[in-house]
């Protein structure tokens, strides 16, 4: 469903316009799937956050997707292959936990904090006077106006399931990161639903089969 603001009003778009009756709308937030992505939004910044730190990289592009996401970065110079380090830090990080907190600073002020916000400030809307800051404590600060937890330790543990070299020119070496969260009840979850897909298939087959 597509969200905007407009005039200081939420407007929620449906795409049935037939389903659409005159008078007040019960609308209700698929809480599983929300907080999965909040899961993955925070760890998205963790991950940028810790390879900046450490290598001065940029996250150039990013995307969360059927439980799983992926990151691009930029390195200027080349970074060390072993990314399995890089993971376990990461993951000692979360088992430590930090908090999550977002504040509103104006425009002209982000340029006088040090650090990855500069790196995006270009990229955000002349429009946009105030920008939101999410920030996990001691770790990373960053505009952003999406949701995340409210501590690092709620993303739980997570492997990085594949590194790929995009290749790198005279400036920047840049590595797509490819990992998903571990989660055994999301696990059976999809192993029923395909399980029941596919029982649905056999069933349609040995029924057309029995008609014919
Ligand atoms: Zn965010």
């Amino acid at each position: 469903m597509k969200v905007k603001r407009k005039n200081g009003k939420i407007i929620h778009c449906i795409k049935e316009r037939k389903y659409l009756e005159v008078g007040v709308a019960e609308i209700s937030i698929n809480w599983e799937r929300r907080y999965t992505f909040m899961r993955y939004h925070t760890l998205l910044h963790l991950i940028a956050g810790y390879f900046y730190n450490r290598y001065q990289s940029k996250a150039t592009s990013s995307q969360i997707k059927d439980y799983k996401a992926r990151l691009d970065l930029q390195f200027p110079s080349s970074p060390p292959l072993d990314f399995k380090e890089s993971e376990h830090e990461i993951q000692r990080m979360i088992k430590k936990g930090a908090s999550v907190t977002t504040r509103t600073v104006p425009r002209n002020e982000l340029e006088n904090i040090p650090g990855s916000i500069k790196t995006v400030i270009d990229l955000i809307p002349r429009s946009v006077n105030d920008v939101r800051l999410v920030k996990i404590t001691g770790i990373d600060e960053e505009a952003c106006g999406g949701t995340h937890v409210n501590n690092i330790s709620e993303v739980g543990e997570f492997k990085i399931i594949k590194v790929k070299n995009l290749g790198h020119n005279r400036d920047a070496w840049k590595y797509r990161l490819k990992f998903r969260t571990r989660e055994i009840l999301f696990f059976f979850k999809r192993l029923i639903y395909k399980f029941l897909r596919n029982s649905d298939r056999k069933l349609g087959r040995i029924h057309s089969v029995g008609n014919f």
